[in-house]
């Protein structure tokens, strides 16, 4: 019998009647002949909550804690949706992460999957069992504690269990009808694209676009799983969504297909380095030890054998890379004569297959942004997408402004091919 798996994010299950809603949607998938993995989200806002006790208990909290407290929420939607199902006739059971058990690395609140058994549940589904329903975002480490897989990581349950119970499809259930050319909350002119290819949902993900976590992207092209995002508010219709699929499989596109950005950006300057072999390792070396992702990367121009080197990161681990950066000037690794954080920065993207074939689009970039007085601050780019690090205030602005240069309003808009 055929496998499917089915995702519902926190708004799709942020009351008990939606909670219902999505539970008859599994049920017309049963009645379709599947049998069906559905994977839940904590309710909307729960997590946020979670994290924000954790954080007020405890401000530097022993991360293996974090995880048992803020994986609770997705218990909870776990049990209800199978309590719903049986409500409704329909065979189903929930499981826990660990329960499955969905074995993970040790990185606590940001651990990876490594391993999903799969006798368990074939053997319930022998048995009858219609719907697996598993709480998304959580697994267990070889130390046997429970740990989460980053903010947005029941998405990656879902790919996971895709790919380990070979499932015809992985839905997305969420509040969008489908991936878009921008973030629809920031321009009424996106577009629903119908496909998109997983590189380019790769760099969107990776840049900021949150409807899939960017690990259940880079599965889904690992493991070939078929991915479809969709509304679980929209009437029901095969071809709703948008499908992430190979590039071959997608016939027209624009040369930039999509626009994305990420608000919680930090810029950080080491004033006065020595411009000599090795700085560059011993500034972030540190930084990798104290697990700060570092992003974009500038050296300045040397004065007098002196430079400035600016980085940007999270900005939640401002701290964090300032102790890493102070500690290590005190044991005498690096020298400089201070250090700046602006944390009123954002970084705006363009993605784009189109851009390997296609020259300037970098110069249309910069004069879009210039027309609008944005200020560049840092600029990065790969084979498929250019990233600008500008003030935070004007970030709609630009996403917009880019958004329309491009022409991503509508399809065949934008740079002459
Ligand atoms: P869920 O709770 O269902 O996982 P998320 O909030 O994680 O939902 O992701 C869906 C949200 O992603 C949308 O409400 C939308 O604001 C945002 N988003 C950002 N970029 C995009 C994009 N390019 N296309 C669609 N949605 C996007
Ligand atoms: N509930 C978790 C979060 O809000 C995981 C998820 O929804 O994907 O990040
Ligand atoms: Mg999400």
């Amino acid at each position: 019998m055929s496998r499917l798996v089915m995702k519902f994010g926190g708004t799709s299950v942020a009351t008990l009647d939606r909670i219902r809603r999505a539970a008859k949607r599994v049920g017309r998938e049963v009645a379709n002949g599947h049998e069906v993995i559905v994977i839940v989200s904590a309710m909307a806002g729960k997590t946020n909550e979670l994290v924000g006790w954790v954080n007020e208990t405890s401000p530097f909290y022993d991360a293996r804690e974090y995880d048992a407290v803020v994986s609770s929420g997705e218990n909870v939607t776990a049990g209800l949706m199978a309590l719903t199902l049986q409500e409704m006739d329909v065979p189903a059971r929930s499981w826990q992460g660990w329960q499955v058990p969905v074995q993970t690395t040790g990185a606590h609140g940001a651990a990876r999957i490594e391993a999903i058994p799969t006798a368990n549940l074939d053997a319930r589904f022998a048995d009858g069992m219609k719907v697996a329903v598993i709480a998304g975002f959580q697994g267990i480490s070889p130390e046997g504690r429970i740990t989460t897989l980053g903010r947005g990581g029941s998405d990656t349950t879902a790919v996971a269990f895709a790919a380990a119970f070979d499932a015809v499809r992985c839905d997305i259930y969420t509040d969008v009808d489908g991936v878009y050319t921008t973030d629809p909350r920031i321009t009424s002119k996106a577009r629903k694209l119908d496909r998109i290819a997983f590189e380019e949902m790769l760099e969107l993900a990776s840049l900021g676009a949150k409807v899939l976590q960017t690990r259940s992207v880079e599965l889904a092209m690992r493991y070939g799983v078929k991915l479809r995002v969709l509304s679980s508010f929209d009437e029901y219709d095969e071809t709703a969504g948008t499908l992430v699929c190979q590039e071959d499989e997608i016939v027209e596109n624009n040369v930039v297909s999509g626009v994305a950005y990420s608000r919680d950006e930090a810029k950080m300057t080491l004033l006065n380095v020595d411009d000599k072999p090795g700085i560059a390792a011993a500034i972030f070396g540190p930084l990798a030890e104290a697990g700060v992702n570092v992003d974009m990367i500038v050296q300045n121009i040397s004065e007098g054998g002196q430079t400035d080197m600016t980085f940007s990161c999270p900005i939640d681990q401002v701290k964090r890379a300032t102790q890493a950066m102070e500690g290590a000037k005190a044991s005498g690794g690096i020298a400089y004569t201070d250090l700046v954080a602006d944390t009123e920065v954002a970084k705006v993207s363009v993605v784009g297959i189109g851009m390997r074939s296609h020259t300037g689009v970098a110069a249309h970039m910069f004069k879009a942004l210039r027309d609008e007085n944005v200020n560049i601050k840092v600029i990065t780019t790969s084979e498929i997408k250019i990233s600008v690090l500008i003030d935070r205030k004007y970030m709609e602005l630009a996403v917009q402004a880019l958004h329309d240069t491009f022409g991503l309003e509508k399809l065949g808009g934008g740079l002459e091919s």
